[in-house]
């Protein structure tokens, strides 16, 4: 299945390639002070390619908070925030929101409540190479 997904305006675009097609996508609300915020939703396959469009970088805020190991990536037109990235030992991994998916019947989500309260930075970095996106290509400038 190729998922598209973009904030409201567009200027962030992604495309999840997830193979093979699922029978469900989980989708985690997350608990987090900045989730419970804005109704961050968020999924990830870890054998999933992803491909992020930016239009223009200069419309992109990249917010981090806490142990500051990961970016949310915000759109400064639109304030919808599609992609998170984590730089873990070089390599970018990411999740995308469920809420900026295009033309995916909602059935297929099997939203559950995640929290990682309480976790550590060693075991969040872990947590994040198993289960994030871990083929992700990041293109910023491209129309
Ligand atoms: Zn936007």
């Amino acid at each position: 299945m190729l998922i598209h997904g973009k904030c409201h305006c567009g200027n962030i675009a992604f495309s999840l390639t997830w193979k093979p097609d699922p029978a469900e996508i989980p989708a985690r609300a997350c608990g987090c002070t900045f989730c419970t915020k804005h109704g961050g939703v968020w999924t990830s396959n870890p054998k999933g390619a992803l491909e992020v469009v930016v239009k223009d970088p200069a419309l992109v805020s990249k917010y981090a908070f806490g142990t500051r190991t990961a970016e949310f990536h915000v759109c400064t037109r639109c304030g919808i925030v599609p992609v998170v990235t984590s730089r873990i030992d070089g390599r970018l991994y990411a999740v995308v929101s469920v809420n900026a998916f295009e033309g995916i019947e909602p059935s297929l989500l099997r939203r559950a409540p995640a929290s990682f309260d309480g976790e550590g930075e060693g075991d969040r970095l872990a947590r994040r190479k198993r289960s994030w996106i871990a083929d992700v290509r990041y293109l910023e400038g491209a129309a």
